[in-house]
């Protein structure tokens, strides 16, 4: 039996990093919108299947300049004056330059109040399986949930999914790449009970064993001695953010069997309240060769994930000064995909757009992450007829500066009334737009755009003839989008 549940202006399915703000700028911007998502948490991959290990990273450009703001500014914002969130800190070292930890939890909570306080509707565990389309128009979805099944109609329907499940349901053009390329999942765990005295005089002793991204080399003219020695000088682990290397134990480890050999060691940080921090493990699993649209291949991951961080977490207390009494206290509940589908839109951002800094007259955010950058493990380096494609080629926007995002990549090609947000927007491979501020800015973007199509009586491709109220708005809910490089 199916039901009728209801009707909404907008309904945004998946409540994760995108699906959150959107659901939130569409209703701040007057429409009466629903928010479905699969599980009883909100947060996605910030939260139940997260943090990502630098969160709130490349809100600024290369050169200091602010790109980002709006919903990811205002949560920081608001976490931070609650004591959830480190200080902001524009590191040399690091190629996003700037990072802001924040609390995952305390996220998903500031979620829950920063819904009720804007009105939205919330529909949880319930798994979006169908939309309901009439020609190219589609009129809402089917939610499958502990009471059965629901039609939800609504006058737009933004996919934030992550895997662009509802626009694939909808018939939409869709890529992904083969699962010789795609990018490995994770299943990420964090530990406290860690001695940070011990480990920082361990990483000042062994410095050399440390890797450190230095981009800033290009624009500050480190050499990566002068970087290692402004690492050396840190007094806390919060201060570095994020540790890669353990060179010569990993090399020992991978011999005997205690490190297996699918990614590299490390950790970032993560607050907690009352000063605490602790290590985040997000990269000490990654299973590649997996199609995570595919059932079987998901379920592998999640087994092959941690069984991998069962042999991490070993090696760390059996090796790494420090962590002789430390203890994991959380492994995410699920794994976290870093790539899947991409949805085709009105426009595809290509890796020229960002590696030339593209300005676009229907701006909707800015980015500064680069073109190319991918996580490979060992077996799937990227190749195609043995030339080394896009793992490890990053393309930054020239000179320092950011990418703009057109709205066009949100509007779902072929069809209407259905906006893309997240990671799946539409986007070549190596544009990819998957990191946490990229899907911020667009899921804000979407939210704003479907509310003023609900209000305007047009669709989101008609949207797309004057943009004008739409970046006027958000403006005016804090978004960048000029003024900078
Ligand atoms: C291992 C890993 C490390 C990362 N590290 C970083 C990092 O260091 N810095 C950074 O900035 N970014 C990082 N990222 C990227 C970033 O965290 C994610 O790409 C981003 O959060 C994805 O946002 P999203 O809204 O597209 O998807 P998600 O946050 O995954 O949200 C999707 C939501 O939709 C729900 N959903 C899915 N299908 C349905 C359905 N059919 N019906 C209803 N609900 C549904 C899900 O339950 C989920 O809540 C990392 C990603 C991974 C995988």
């Amino acid at each position: 039996m199916i039901g009728y549940y209801g009707s909404y202006d907008v309904v945004v399915c998946g409540g994760g990093t995108s699906g959150i703000p959107a659901a939130i700028a569409a209703a701040r911007a007057g429409a009466k919108t629903l928010l479905v998502e699969r599980v009883g948490q909100l947060g996605g991959q910030m939260n139940y299947s997260g943090p990502p290990g630098f969160s709130y990273a490349y809100f600024y450009n290369a050169r200091r300049e602010k790109i980002v703001g709006g919903f990811g500014e205002e949560t920081y914002r608001r976490l931070f004056d609650e004591g959830h969130a480190l200080p902001t800190k524009l590191q040399r070292w690091r190629n996003s330059y700037q990072f802001s930890y924040v609390d995952p939890d305390w996220w998903g909570l500031l979620a829950y109040q920063m819904i009720q306080e804007s009105g939205v509707e919330l529909m949880l565990h319930a798994l979006v399986t169908d939309v309901v389309r009439e020609g190219t128009a589609v009129r809402g979805v089917l939610a499958e949930h502990p009471s059965g099944r629901s039609i939800v109609l609504a006058k737009v329907v933004i996919d934030c999914t992550g895997e662009g499940e509802v626009s694939f349901q909808a018939g939409a053009e869709t890529e992904i790449i083969g699962t010789d390329t795609l990018e490995p999942a994770t299943v990420a765990f964090t530990a406290d009970g860690v001695d940070w005295a011990r480990f920082m005089d361990y990483v000042r002793d062994n410095i050399d064993e440390f890797t450190f991204a230095h981009l800033c080399e290009e624009y500050d003219g480190l050499t990566e001695g002068e970087i290692k020695q402004m690492v050396r000088q840190c007094e806390s682990i919060e201060e570095i953010g994020e540790i890669m290397g353990f060179l010569s134990l990993k090399e020992k480890a991978i011999k005997t069997g205690e490190w297996h050999n699918f990614s590299g060691i490390g950790f970032f940080i993560l607050p907690r309240e009352g000063g605490v921090i602790q290590a985040h493990f997000q990269h000490s699993s990654q299973v590649g060769f997996a199609d995570c649209t595919d059932v079987r291949d998901l379920t592998r991951v999640e087994v092959e994930a941690r069984n991998q961080d069962v042999v991490a977490w070993k090696f760390f207390k059996k090796y790494v000064p420090g962590f002789e009494k430390a203890y994991i206290t959380r492994v995410c509940p699920e794994a976290r995909i870093r790539e899947t589908r991409r949805v085709m839109g009105d426009y595809v951002l290509t890796e020229d757009d960002i590696a030339e800094a593209r300005k676009f007259a229907d701006v909707i955010g800015k980015s500064s992450f680069p073109a190319g950058a991918k996580h490979v493990i060992p077996g799937n380096e990227a190749t195609v007829n043995g030339t080394l494609t896009l793992s490890n080629v990053n393309r930054y926007p020239k000179d320092g500066g950011s990418n703009d995002i057109p709205y066009r990549c949100l509007v779902v090609k072929g069809l209407d009334n259905l906006l893309v947000a997240g990671k799946a927007i539409s986007t070549t491979r190596g544009a990819h737009n998957r990191f946490l501020q990229q899907t911020l800015v667009t899921g804000q973007a979407a939210g704003v755009a479907a509310a003023l199509c609900a209000r305007r009586g047009l669709t989101p491709r008609e949207l797309e003839a004057d943009v004008s109220e739409l970046q006027q708005v958000l403006r005016g809910q804090g978004a960048i989008l000029d003024g900078v490089h």
